[in-house]
C-alpha cells in the first residue's frame, strides 16, 4: 500500500477541542485542515473547495497527536524476549545481540509494526533511536506508515568488548553514516521525516565521536538523541572512566542545547538540573521502562520545577512492553504523586507534556503539538463513549487517568487522513502482524 495522497481539505466535525494553545483552550465545534496546515479551530467551519473530507468527531476529544520523544522502532521483534532483567544486562544479553541480527527485512517488519501501532493509538510523531545499520529501513517504513518521525541511527564506537562485533563501528564510519543518512532523509516526505544525532549512550561512544557530534549536529541543524543517568550501573560505570556525571560529561563535549533529548535522567544531581535548565536540554521520561528495568523513577517534578523541558515516550517493546502514548501519560501523572503529593503533575501539565513537550524535545514547537491556526493538522479524536470514560466530567481527567489507545477513532499527521474509525489506512494490519511474527520466530529460532 502506498502512503495516501494529501487529503486536500479536512474537516473533523463537532468534537470537543483541547487546543493545548497557551491558553489551554478547550472550546466546540471543528478543526479544519487545508494543504496539511490547520486553518480553524472551533465553532462551525464551512469548507473551502468542493474536494473535502468530513470525519465525524461526534463524541470525541480532539486534540493534537501525542508525541514520543523516546522509543526504538528497531526493537519491536523483540518484544516480551527481555523481561524481568536490568537495564546492563538485558542490554549485553538480549538487545544489542538481538539488534546485531537483524537484516534489512527484520528491521523493516519490526519498524512497520512500531508505527501501525503509534498510529493506531494517537501518536502521530517520535524520536526514534536506530539501531546501528538499516537505518534507510526505518525511515523507509516511517516513510510509509505516514508518522512523522525524527530517527537516526544508533553511534557505537566504543572500543568496549560487551558490545557485539556486528554493532561495532568506527568513528569514522559511524559519523560518514550518520551524514549520509542527513542527505537523504533529512527534510524528506514533506518535511516530515527528520534526522537526529543519537550516540547511544556516553558508554557507547569514544570521546571523539561525542565531540564531533556536538559540532556536527550545530553545524548542520539536526538534534541530537541519547540515553543518560538511566541506572546506577552506567552512572557509576561513568564516573569511573571521566571522574565525572554523566550530564557535565555531555554537556563538556559539547552536547547540550535546546536541540538535544536525553531519554531518562533518572538519577540527577541538582547541578545537573541546573545545567540541563541553563542548556535548553530536554529530558523525555519513560514511566514503564523505568519501573520494569528497575531503573528507579525520574523526578520530574523537580526537573519541571528545575525549569527543565520534560517529554513522554515508551522507550522499546523489550522494557515496556506496548508503545502506548496513553498508557505512558497515565502513568507520568500518578507516579510521582506519592512522593510530591496528589497535586504534583496535574493532568492539564501532563497532558501538555505527551504533546507540547514532546515537540518542543522534536524542535518542532512551530509546527505541532497543539491545535494551532498554521500549525501542521497532526490531529486526533479520541472516542469518550466507552464506558470506562463515561460521564466525563472534564476532558483534561478523561485523557490523563481514563482514555486508552484503544479509544483513539481518527488519526492524521499533516493533515492526512492515516487511522480512520479505528483502521490504519496506511500499512495493511495483517500484512504487519504476519511478517512481525515470522520475523521474530527467525530471529530467536
Ligand atoms: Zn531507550
Amino acid at each position: 500500500m502506498m502512503p495516501p495522497a494529501r487529503d486536500d481539505e479536512v474537516v473533523f466535525r463537532g468534537g470537543t477541542i483541547l487546543t493545548i494553545d497557551p491558553q489551554h483552550r478547550v472550546v466546540a465545534g471543528d478543526v479544519a485542515c487545508v494543504g496539511g496546515a490547520i486553518v480553524h479551530v472551533g465553532g462551525a467551519y464551512t469548507p473551502r473547495t468542493r474536494d473535502f473530507t468530513i470525519v465525524d468527531c461526534t463524541g470525541c476529544i480532539v486534540m493534537p497527536g501525542l508525541v514520543q520523544a523516546h522509543v526504538h522502532t528497531c526493537q519491536t521483534l523483540a518484544r516480551g524476549r527481555a523481561d524481568d532483567m536490568e537495564l546492563l544486562d538485558w542490554l549485553r544479553t538480549v538487545v544489542w545481540p538481538y539488534e546485531a541480527s537483524l537484516d534489512e527485512p527484520a528491521l523493516t517488519a519490526s519498524a512497520e509494526l512500531a508505527c501501525a501501532e503509534l498510529l493506531l493509538g494517537g501518536t502521530t510523531a517520535i524520536l526514534d533511536m536506530g539501531t546501528v545499520h538499516h537505518t534507510d529501513a526505518v525511515f523507509a517504513a516511517a516513510e510509509r506508515s505516514g508518522i512523522r518521525a525524527t530517527i537516526g541511527k544508533a553511534m557505537m564506537d566504543a572500543p568496549d568488548p560487551q558490545i557485539p562485533a556486528g554493532l561495532r563501528e568506527s568513528t569514522r564510519t559511524s559519523l560518514d553514516d550518520s551524514a549520509r543518512l542527513i542527505g537523504r532523509w533529512h527534510g524528506a516526505a514533506g518535511g516530515r521525516l527528520r534526522y537526529a544525532y543519537a550516540p547511544r549512550f556516553v558508554l557507547s561512544c569514544t570521546d571523539e565521536l561525542l565531540r564531533e557530534v556536538g559540532v556536527e549536529a550545530r553545524a548542520r541543524g539536526v538534534g541530537i538523541h541519547t540515553h543518560a543517568s538511566e541506572n546506577r550501573g552506567e552512572i557509576a560505570l561513568v564516573r569511573e572512566r571521566f571522574g565525572k556525571d554523566n550530564i557535565t560529561v555531555l554537556d563538556e563535549l559539547g552536547l547540550l542545547g535546546p536541540h538535544c533529548c536525553i531519554a531518562h535522567g533518572i538519577h540527577l544531581s541538582a547541578d545537573e538540573r541546573r545545567l540541563l535548565a541553563a542548556r535548553g536540554a530536554h529530558i523525555c521520561h519513560c514511566p514503564s521502562s523505568n519501573l520494569k528495568l528497575a531503573s528507579g523513577i525520574c523526578d520530574v517534578p523537580e526537573l519541571v520545577a528545575a525549569g527543565i523541558s520534560v517529554a513522554l515516550g515508551a522507550d522499546g517493546a523489550p522494557c515496556n512492553n506496548n508503545l502506548d502514548g496513553f498508557a505512558e501519560l497515565r502513568l507520568a501523572a500518578l507516579l510521582h504523586k506519592p512522593r510530591s503529593g496528589p497535586r504534583a503533575l496535574p493532568a492539564p501539565e501532563v497532558v501538555r507534556m505527551a504533546t507540547l513537550g514532546g515537540a518542543a524535545a522534536l524542535g518542532l514547537t512551530d509546527q505541532i503539538g497543539s491545535l494551532e491556526l498554521g500549525k501542521r493538522g497532526d490531529v486526533i479524536a479520541v472516542d469518550l463513549t466507552a464506558l470506562h470514560t463515561v460521564p466525563t466530567a472534564s476532558p483534561w481527567s478523561a485523557i490523563a487517568y481514563a482514555a486508552r489507545s484503544s479509544d483513539v477513532r481518527h488519526v492524521a499527521v499533516d493533515g492526512t487522513i492515516v487511522v480512520r474509525d479505528g483502521a490504519l489506512h496506511t500499512l495493511e494490519v495483517t500484512r504487519v502482524r504476519e511478517r512481525a511474527r515470522a520475523a521474530a520466530l527467525k530471529l530467536f529460532r
